[in-house]
């Protein structure tokens, strides 16, 4: 099965293991598989550290712990808020203290290994971390918003049937650093930092006038490769300094973190980052989302919408999107539809759907849905009093649609990707 295809193919080292088990479907959290590869030149990054974190450090090198606490706060602000990287442009941080800084820290961004722009305006970047793990980060220009969809892993424990991340096994959690300093580099490549001389910290700074408004990036999605709730620290770290007020003041409501359905972790997410959840449902029986959604087999559906009724924050202002993918044959009937408008008001819910044309990738064992047949799902849905709008694929000339981020590490041959298919085949029966 895949786990097995992508170790033969991989550069990097099998890992332990139980990582190699229970294949199809590989459920179970993988906290950190690899160690983080020190920088050779044993600076530390600043990058995706929050103040205290960035005071601690200062302490540890020296600062006594006023100064500590001024020079972090200064930092954090040169750092997110002007997406600086060079500690000689912070103006307001002593001459002779700005090489001190240089020589003990850096503040990174990810590795451009590639970056793709769409005949529609999509664009599609592959990062490198230090440890030349490789991931991809997508940006969607909309004419009244402009999201960015983050990777939160290298692969994927899981194995959706229909996902090509799927077909990657997981490599490691990315860091903080590693999520944050994705939107630090959109950031930069759009060119959207504040600019002029920052003179002076001032408490009462307006932060919000700095956020979305006449910014090309507004939104944030976590719908990348890999799991986020598999990855819940790191990502919750990342998240509050994107949302720091002081720093680059996304606000909770405009990112949405989209989970396969990680059932223990929901009510954390919820209470602890507080942004918006989107439930990868794509079926409404077990038996068909214990094929295509394998997490299914351990947290399954009724526990899965209990936790969806029970998401905090969640009301008729902030609903819960489920994400259906439209597979031909498989979960796109009218019946499936009528049920998945009976299981939303069942529950209660508050929710919303995103209907997702099936994004075809070279081996994929599902074909997409007809167009007629969308249109039928979405209006019974749409009947149902649920809103129900088909997801225009964006950057499919580049591979950057939802499900198609894989590395270039994990890219596979045609003669591969067709045993691969007859492998899915086969484990479908
Ligand atoms: N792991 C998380 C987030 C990343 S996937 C999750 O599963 O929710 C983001 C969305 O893209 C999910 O809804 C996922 O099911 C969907 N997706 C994956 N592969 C797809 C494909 N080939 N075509 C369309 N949508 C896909
Ligand atoms: Fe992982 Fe999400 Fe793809 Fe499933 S759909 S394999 S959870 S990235």
């Amino acid at each position: 099965m895949t786990t097995q295809t992508s170790a033969e193919t991989s550069p990097v080292p099998a890992p332990e293991a139980s990582m190699d088990m229970a294949i199809p479907g590989h459920i179970d959290p993988v906290p950190v598989p690899r160690p983080i590869t020190p920088r050779a030149d044993g600076r530390a990054d600043l990058m995706g550290l929050m103040r205290e974190d960035i005071a601690a450090l200062l302490e540890t090198a020296g600062l006594d712990r006023k100064q500590a606490k001024l020079r972090s706060k200064q930092l954090f602000h040169w750092i997110y808020h002007r997406g600086v990287t060079d500690f000689d442009s912070m103006t307001d941080i002593a001459k002779q203290m700005r090489p001190w800084l240089e020589e003990r820290f850096v503040i990174g961004r990810p590795q451009v290994v590639e970056a793709q722009v769409s005949s529609d305006g999509t664009r599609k970047w592959l990062l490198r971390t230090d440890d030349a793990q490789e991931y991809e980060m997508v940006f969607i220009p909309d004419a009244d918003r402009g999201t960015l969809c983050i990777s939160s892993q290298v692969g994927c424990t899981l194995n959706c049937r229909f996902c090509y991340t799927g077909t990657m096994r997981l490599v490691r959690n990315l860091t903080p650093g590693e999520i944050v300093g994705q939107v630090m580099l959109a950031r930069d490549a759009l060119g959207e930092w504040p600019k002029g001389a920052m003179d002076q910290l001032d408490d009462d700074e307006d932060a919000a006038s700095y956020t979305a408004d006449g910014r090309l990036l507004t939104n944030i999605v976590l719908m990348g490769m890999g799991e986020p709730l598999y990855n819940f620290d790191n990502v919750r770290d990342a998240m509050k300094v994107v949302m720091h007020g002081d720093g680059l003041a996304l606000s909770k409501r405009r990112i949405t973190l989209s989970t396969s359905g990680v059932v223990p972790l929901m009510a954390r997410c919820g209470e602890e980052i507080g942004v918006n959840l989107a439930v990868s449902l794509h079926a409404v029986t077990k038996e068909v989302r214990d094929e295509i959604v394998p997490i299914n087999r351990k947290f399954g559906l009724e526990e899965l919408l209990q936790a969806c009724a029970d998401y905090p924050g969640a009301s008729n202002a902030r609903r819960i999107t489920f994400e259906y993918v439209m597979l031909k044959d498989k979960n796109d009937t009218d019946d499936d539809a009528r049920e998945l408008v009976r299981l939303i008001k069942g529950y209660g819910l508050a929710a919303k759907v995103n209907l997702i044309p099936f994004n075809p990738w070279p081996g994929a064992i599902y074909e997409c849905s007809d167009p007629e047949r969308i249109k039928r799902f979405s209006d019974i849905v749409f009947e149902g009093g649920i809103s129900a709008p088909v997801r225009t694929p964006r950057g499919r000339d580049i591979m950057a649609a939802c499900g198609q981020l894989k590395s270039a590490s994990e890219k596979k041959s045609r003669a591969e990707l067709d045993r691969l298919a007859e492998e899915k085949q086969a484990a479908l029966g």
